[in-house]
C-alpha cells in the first residue's frame, strides 16, 4: 500500500481577531466571573463550551443584572445592543477585531463621500447587523438586492470580512451595470483570503480534505464548499465526528481550520488519520 500524506493548511489556529478576543476573555476570567456574552464569543461550540465551564455565561441583554460584565464579540455588536447595556451601567469589554472596525469606518467614510453603499455581505451575520446599525438608512443595500440600487449615481462597495474572495469579480462586474463612479474597498480580511487561497492553490492536489470547524461557522462553510469543488472533503468539529470506515482508503489528506478553530482541534484530528490510515 502507497504510504500515506496528512497534511494540515497553513495558517491554522484562531485568526489574529477571534486569538484576541478569546485572549481577553481568559485575562477577565482571571479577576471576574461571571462574565456575561451575549452569543458566542466564536463561532465554535467546543471553545463556548469549555469557556462556560471557566464562568460565561450566555445571555440576552434584557436579563444580564445591573453593572453585570460583558464581552462583546469579535465580530461587532449592533449599537441599540450597545444601548440597551449601557442603560444597565453595564461594565462593556468590547473584543470586536480591529478589522470588523475598519470595515466599519470605510463604510461610513464611502456614504459621508456622497456615495450609494454596496455591501456585499449576509444580511443576517452577526458581523452584518452591527454594520448596518452603523449606517444611514436609505443610504446602502446588500448585494443580492442590487436592482434596488439607484443608478448612474457614485456607489462605493464594500465586503463582509469573510466574503468568498474568488466571487469578487463577478460581483464586480455586476455592480459595474449600475455606474461607472465607483470605488471599491477590499475588507476582506487576510485571515480569510489565506484560508481559502491555500484551497484553490493545492486543494486538487489532494484526494481527501478534512475541513475542521464550527458547524455555525460562515467562514468556515465557505472553506468546506470550496473543498468540496476540488476534490472529496467532509467538515467536522471534532475527530470524534469521523467515521472511520469511509476514510480508511484516503492516501493524501490535507487538513484544513475555521478562523475560529483552536490549533488544538486539528491536531486531535491529525492523530486520529494518522492512527486510522496508517
Ligand atoms: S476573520 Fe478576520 S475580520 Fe473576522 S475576526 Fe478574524 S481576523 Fe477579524
Amino acid at each position: 500500500m502507497t504510504a500515506s500524506k496528512i497534511a494540515i493548511a497553513f495558517p491554522t489556529g484562531p485568526c489574529f481577531g477571534v486569538g484576541r478576543a478569546l485572549d481577553v476573555t481568559k485575562e477577565v476570567l482571571k479577576r471576574k466571573r461571571p462574565v456575561y456574552m451575549l452569543h458566542p464569543l466564536i463561532h465554535n461550540p467546543r471553545v463556548v463550551r469549555e469557556l462556560q465551564q471557566q464562568g460565561v455565561v450566555i445571555s440576552p441583554p434584557e436579563d444580564i443584572p445591573e453593572g453585570g460584565t460583558v464581552i462583546l464579540s469579535a465580530h461587532g455588536t449592533p449599537l441599540e445592543i450597545k444601548n440597551i447595556l449601557g442603560k444597565k451601567r453595564a461594565n462593556i469589554i468590547d473584543a470586536v477585531c480591529p478589522l470588523v472596525e475598519h470595515l466599519h469606518r470605510k463604510a461610513k467614510e464611502l456614504i459621508d463621500e456622497g456615495r450609494f453603499l454596496i455591501i456585499v455581505a449576509d444580511p443576517h451575520h452577526q458581523e452584518t447587523l452591527a454594520l448596518v446599525s452603523h449606517l444611514p438608512n436609505g443610504k446602502y443595500v446588500f448585494y443580492k438586492d442590487l436592482d434596488k440600487a439607484p443608478r448612474g449615481i457614485p456607489i462605493g462597495v464594500v465586503f463582509q470580512t469573510t466574503y468568498e474572495y474568488a466571487k469578487v469579480p463577478d460581483v464586480l462586474k455586476d455592480i459595474y451595470t449600475i455606474s461607472d463612479d465607483i470605488r471599491i474597498v477590499n475588507t476582506i480580511c487576510p485571515a480569510t483570503r489565506g484560508r481559502q487561497g491555500v484551497i484553490d492553490r493545492v486543494g486538487s492536489k489532494y484526494d481527501f480534505i478534512v475541513v475542521v470547524g464550527g458547524k455555525n461557522s460562515a467562514n468556515t462553510k465557505r472553506l468546506y464548499e470550496k473543498a468540496k469543488s476540488y476534490t472529496a472533503a467532509i467538515w467536522i468539529e471534532k475527530a470524534d465526528d469521523i467515521d472511520d470506515e469511509s476514510i480508511k482508503d484516503y492516501r493524501n489528506i490535507l487538513i484544513v481550520g475555521g478562523a475560529s478553530t483552536p490549533v488544538e482541534h486539528l491536531i486531535e484530528v491529525y492523530l486520529h488519520f494518522k492512527k486510522v490510515i496508517q
